[in-house]
């Protein structure tokens, strides 16, 4: 039997670059597709299915509130319509036309990266601070909490911030400046699971809201996200989310997650009815989520990935014209990794080069290539499957040998 793929013509490949959206996110693990085919085989009321799974997420969590998105990105604009609209029916309904409402948003310049077109997509208007000195060899300094007070005013609807290793300033600093003034703290932590200790760490540092992508490291379904934060906040989010197309008194939204008396109306649909999330995604999502936190919890899941690294060590044994160097020390890699650094002069081609003929050859394997201009191959276990380390290690000997 063929499968959709080949029905549609379109090449599977081999992905050792692991999950990105460009190569449609990760594999699901067959209890994860399994949860979604059982949901898409009943209809349910879409807000109690969301307000359930908010309730688990709250829970993982430690946040007042959880809300499932179709993936980092959307929560963030999610995040930012809250945060400028709160519960004012008319404001939601004017997003992103934000004239006379506070729609400033505060950046370090050191954290703006393209996806923060999702920030701009709600209406708001981002005011850049710092100078990021350290990056440009110039200095050692970047943004400093004060910068981001001197910016605060009326019109400040929030602050947002990008929790990568290494970013500047720090949540908790930030927080610690930020926080007295009352002003709201986003934060786009989207790549930052494993460790799973992050579903916690962001909130108890004091963020208001934070978005995660479901399908990274967490293995969920590719349009998938989890935010998680305020109530207040979770509630402006779901009336700008869930669809509305149903008579004031017949809406009977789940209280855990709209509460009806806190409003002057029923809202109509809002900016975030766009990127709408399925049944299928929040089954497959809550799903997700489970089960990595278990496999967390037992050792499992850092197991299998440092397993599958080792078969692709144990399969380019013997390797010409590179070295190999595991790179497992959880400390320094949450999620373990294999290094292959090529020997360019021998090989008489550079790394790019023998990039583009793997990712051009049959299968084609796709590797992580942030350190490409150091002629290293990086190999992430992620989105490799039983019986698929050995072909990637084959066809690296037989690319090599040339
Ligand atoms: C991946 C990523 C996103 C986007 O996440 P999606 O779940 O694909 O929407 C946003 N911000 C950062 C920093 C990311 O790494």
């Amino acid at each position: 039997m063929t499968n959709i793929y080949e029905r549609l013509g379109v090449d599977t490949i081999i992905n050792a670059k692991g999950p990105a959206t460009r190569l449609t996110g990760s594999i699901l693990r067959p209890e994860v597709a399994q949860a979604m085919v059982e949901a898409s085989q009943h209809c349910v009321d879409l807000a109690h299915l969301q307000a359930a799974a908010g309730a688990y997420i709250a829970e993982v969590t430690g946040a007042q509130s959880g809300y499932v998105t179709d993936g980092a990105a959307s929560g963030l604009m999610l995040a930012a319509a809250a945060c400028i609209a709160g519960h004012d029916l008319a404001a939601q309904n004017r997003l992103p036309d934000t004239t006379g409402l506070k729609n400033e948003i505060i950046v370090a310049r050191g954290h703006r990266n393209m996806y923060d077109h999702a920030v701009r997509t709600a209406g708001a208007k981002l005011i850049e601070v710092g100078v990021s000195d350290r990056n440009t060899g110039a200095g050692v300094r970047d943004a400093e909490p004060w910068e981001y007070v001197a910016e605060i005013n009326e019109r400040t609807a929030a602050v947002y911030c990008v929790v990568v290793p290494g970013n500047q300033p720090t949540l908790p600093e930030i927080v610690a400046a930020v926080a007295p003034h009352g002003i709201p703290i986003i934060v786009d932590a989207a790549g930052q699971l494993p460790p799973m200790s992050n579903l916690k760490r962001f909130i108890a540092e004091g963020a208001d809201l934070v978005c995660f992508s479901g399908g990274k490291a967490i293995g969920g379904p590719q349009a998938s996200g989890i935010l998680a934060g305020r109530r207040d906040l979770v509630m402006s989010v779901a009336m700008q989310h869930l669809d509305m197309d149903t008579a004031p008194s017949r809406w009977n939204p789940p209280a855990s997650l709209i509460d009806r008396n806190a409003i002057q109306g029923m809202p109509r649909d809002g900016i975030g009815r766009i990127c709408k999330v399925g049944k299928e995604e929040i089954a497959g999502l809550v799903t997700a989520l489970r089960l990595t936190l278990e496999d967390d919890a037992s050792g499992a899941l850092r197991a299998g990935w440092s397993r599958t690294i080792a078969t692709v060590a144990e399969g380019l044994a013997g390797v010409n014209n590179a070295t190999i160097a595991v790179r497992d020390d959880p400390e320094r890699h949450p999620v373990p990794a294999l290094a292959l650094t090529l020997d360019e002069k021998a090989l008489a081609r550079d790394a790019e080069a023998v990039l583009i003929e793997l990712e051009c050859g049959s299968p084609p394997v796709y590797f992580e290539p942030g350190e490409v201009g150091s002629a290293t191959l990086v190999v992430n276990p992620l989105c490799l499957k039983e019986g698929e380390p050995e072909i990637l290690a084959g066809r690296i000997k037989d690319v090599l040998r040339r």
